[in-house]
Parts: C-alpha cells; structure tokens; sequence
C-alpha cells in the first residue's frame, strides 16, 4: 500500500538523516516514508547502516542530523516525550533479550504493568491473548530456557505486541536461529502484516522480502541505493551493488 495514493501522513518518515560514530559516517542522509499498513523490508551487506537506522527511529541512537517522524510526531524534536514515542514502537531484535528467570507470562505483563501501568488483570488477559496469536498459549507458564529459539522470539514477538505498539521494527529476527525453526517466527510476521501492522524489517530472507514485502528497500554504505516493488529490486536490480549483494546471498 503506497501513501502516495491515500495523501495520509506517513506512519513513518525519516529526512536527510545523518548518523556519525566519531569519525565514522554510518547514515549519510537516508530518506525515507512508509504509510501505515505498509511492510518495508530492509536489505542490505553486513556494516551498511541498518541496525543504526532503525536504532535511530526509536532513538536507540540519536541522529547527528536528520529528522523522524512517527505518526506524524517528529521523535529527534528536543523537547519530544521520548518514552511517550517508544510506548508507541515494538522492537524485535536479532538476540530475544527474555528474562531468563521469568516466566513467559510473567515477561509479557512486566513491561505492560512498569510502563503502561496497566493492573495485574489486564495485563495477564493481554498477555493470554497475545501468546495465542504467535500460537504459544500452552509455554504460558514455562521459562524461557525450556524453550526453542524460535518459540523465544514468538514470546518476545508476543510480548512486544502486548504494549499495543501501532509500528513494529524488526532487526535480523530470525539469524541467530537455526534454519529449521525460522519459519514459525516468518509465520507470525507474515500474520502482522496481513493483519495491517505497520512494519520495517531488516532481513536477509529474500522470500519473505519477495512475498510479504510492499517495498524493498536496499542499503549500502549508509546510504539507500535502490528501493521499489520486491519484485524490481530483488527480481530486476538496477544498480550494480544491489545485484553483487543479491548474487552472494543466493
Ligand atoms: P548493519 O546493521 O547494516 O550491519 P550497523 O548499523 O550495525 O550495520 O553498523 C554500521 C556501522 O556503524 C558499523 O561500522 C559499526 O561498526 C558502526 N556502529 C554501529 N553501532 C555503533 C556504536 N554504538 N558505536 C560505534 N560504532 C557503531
Ligand atoms: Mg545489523
């Protein structure tokens, strides 16, 4: 689903963003807008750029210049309320971050009863609900530990969706995993995005970016090389460094 068409604000803009580290220029001036609903993945070689760019739109990082924009509320503002702007943002990461002496129950309402001050009730009956959409109900009770990688990343799936976020990021959320048990945590995203959920994944599984992605976005250097249908820039790259990364991921 393409913004151009509804005139809406995008769910997420970022502008000439710029990110140093000391003398290192990782962003050198992304741009970028993804509507609500719209799935953007994010490609792109190892060291580009990515996990910074999404950093930044939470403010993980704070850009040395630029500007982001989430719903419409422009987050790198001085004065923005910043866990106001998180509260709104789910995070996945590549590494799960469960508590490991928590219950998977206990790591969903933790979160939603320290930052959202919802009381235990709620909290648990959010928690039921959302362990059932990443088809986890019967772990509710189990730890961390006891579980596969792939049911570890459902519950931290899980439990970033019971803060009721209105974006997801996603950084490599399935590479520490072994290959066998990547496909139930693809399963789950797939459902996010058939569900409308705004979302922005970096990735290296090219099927997924193929067939749940509305754009592709690929990044080398700190910079956006190509971006379009999943189809042009996977399918059909136009640029010389698309094409080379693509031909030694396959
Ligand atoms: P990608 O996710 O595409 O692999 P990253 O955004 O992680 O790339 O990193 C891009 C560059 O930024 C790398 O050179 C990395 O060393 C550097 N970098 C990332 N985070 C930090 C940090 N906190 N401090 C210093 N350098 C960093
Ligand atoms: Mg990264």
């Amino acid at each position: 689903m393409s913004n151009e068409n509804t005139g809406a604000v995008p769910e997420i803009r970022v502008s000439g963003l710029h990110k140093a580290f000391g003398d290192n220029q990782v962003l050198r001036g992304i741009d970028l807008e993804i509507g609500a609903g719209e799935v953007v993945c994010v490609i792109g070689p190892s060291g580009s750029g990515k996990s910074t760019l999404l950093r930044c739109v939470n403010l993980l990082e704070e850009p040395t210049a630029g500007q982001v924009f989430v719903g419409g509320t422009e987050v790198t503002d001085p004065d923005v309320d910043i866990d106001a702007v998180r509260r709104r943002i789910g995070m996945v990461f590549q590494q799960f971050n469960l508590f490991p002496h928590l219950t998977v129950t206990d790591n969903l309402t933790l979160p939603q009863r320290r930052v959202l001050g919802r009381g235990k009730e709620e909290a648990a009956e959010v928690a039921a609900e959302n362990l059932r959409r990443v088809g986890l109900s019967e772990k509710a009770a189990a730890y961390p530990g006891s579980l596969s990688g792939g049911q570890q990343q459902r519950v931290a799936i899980a439990r970033a969706l019971a803060m009721g976020p209105e974006v997801m990021l996603f950084d490599e959320p399935t590479s520490a995993l072994d290959p066998e048990l990547v496909g139930d945590v693809l399963a789950v995203m797939r459902m996010l995005a058939d569900e409308g959920m705004t979302m922005m994944v970096v990735t290296h599984e090219m099927s997924f970016a193929r067939e749940v992605a509305d754009r592709v976005v690929f990044m080398d250097g700190g910079v956006v090389v190509e971006e379009g249908a999943p189809a042009q820039v996977i399918g059909a790259p136009t640029h010389d460094r698309t094409r080379h990364f693509l031909s030694r991921l396959l």
